[in-house]
């Protein structure tokens, strides 16, 4: 049982709920985050509860009751069946629409960022991706801009308006780009580093939670509730290839998992053909199989130079590339969703 409190319920109602559920013998959870609190409440094997949804349901504060079934919980579409539709700066991801997020795997100078931003825009992109700071496999490969790349984000955004996700790979970073990104992204790696995502659900920020590259699809929707049970309810999930015995691509790209999470979530869903194949010539037609196949959306790397890019230089797309592929990928998710 999930027993939600109005936003307006003071610490005494909120109490007074906690008593009533630990006096009828049952084991209880409850959300510290900074949205309105929310017990999980589970009765003990040894003892069924013969509390009923009518005693909780009267106690003043309590905004709704829900029993979901299934492991993960706010991310379901038995607790809310309308999509959620995600605003970063004002850019939709979910609804009807393909939403394309695309720039380096990393930003490595100003000028990098701003002749890839300016191609960007001039193919029609809203959101730019780019790391300031890595998760790198060796500690021996470029880590990113880090702390001076931050200011990064605010110049580019001055001078093309481009909104911007870019990944917080800790609390620490978390801190420090909230008030420069439009959206913070949660990598594969860090997909159930849990401090991390109650940090995320305590941001007003939208997130990107990226499938960890061993995940279910029940673990990466319980990772999102972490962030929706701190009250944070913006979050975007994003396939982006996991581990398989085929070797004849960086990462297995999962695009089945895609149709099944539009079917039970209401979150936006969108795909990452970059690190799914790991390889620029197998990027565009994975972007156009997810662009049919049902994704809200397709994040992409594309570089101005990717033989000289400092990280996944051999999965990014050129600028003429990407400039090519933009209108096609709409042209696709046009016609999947006509009739
Ligand atoms: C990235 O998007 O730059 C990235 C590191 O992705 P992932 O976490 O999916 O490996
Ligand atoms: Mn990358």
């Amino acid at each position: 049982m999930l027993i939600l409190m109005k936003a307006k319920a003071t610490p005494l109602q909120v109490e007074a709920v906690a008593r009533m559920v630990i006096e009828a013998g049952l084991n209880v959870e409850k959300s510290n985050g900074s949205g309105p609190v929310m017990f999980s409440v589970h009765a003990p094997h040894s003892a069924p509860s013969k509390l009923t949804d009518e005693e909780v349901r009267k106690l003043p504060g309590v905004d709704r009751i829900a029993h979901i079934r299934t492991a993960y919980k706010l991310s379901s579409r038995e607790f809310q069946p309308a999509d959620t539709v995600v605003s970063v700066g004002g850019v939709k991801i979910g609804g009807r629409n393909l939403a394309v997020i695309a720039g380096p795997c990393s930003f490595e100078s100003l000028d990098q960022g701003l002749e890839i931003a300016r191609a960007l825009k001039k193919a029609g992109v809203s959101i730019m991706r780019g790391g300031i700071f890595k998760p790198r496999t060796s500690p021996f490969s470029f880590q990113g801009l880090r702390d001076k790349g931050v200011s990064l984000l605010d110049e580019i955004r001055g001078q093309t308006g481009l909104c911007f996700v870019t990944e917080a790979v800790d609390e620490r970073s978390f801190d420090l780009l909230e008030d420069h990104a439009d959206m913070l992204q949660i990598g594969a790696r860090n997909m159930q580093n849990f401090e991390l995502l109650r940090r995320a659900g305590r941001s007003r920020k939208p997130v990107l939670l990226k499938r960890g590259m061993s995940a279910t699809l029940d673990e990466l929707l319980m990772a999102a509730d972490y962030i929706l049970a701190g009250g944070n309810r913006q979050v975007v999930l994003c396939e982006r290839g996991i581990k398989s015995f085929a070797h004849h691509l960086r990462h297995t790209l999962d695009l089945g998992i895609v149709p099944v999470l539009k079917n039970v979530s209401h979150l936006p869903v969108i795909v990452d053909p970059s690190h799914g194949t790991g390889d620029a010539r197998y990027v565009g037609p994975m972007a156009l199989a997810a662009a049919a196949g049902g994704a809200d959306g397709v994040m992409l790397e594309v570089h101005n130079d990717p033989t000289h890019a400092l990280s996944d230089g051999a999965q990014a797309l050129d600028l003429k590339s990407f400039a090519q592929l933009a209108p096609r990928m709409q042209a696709v998710f046009k016609a999947a969703h006509s009739g």
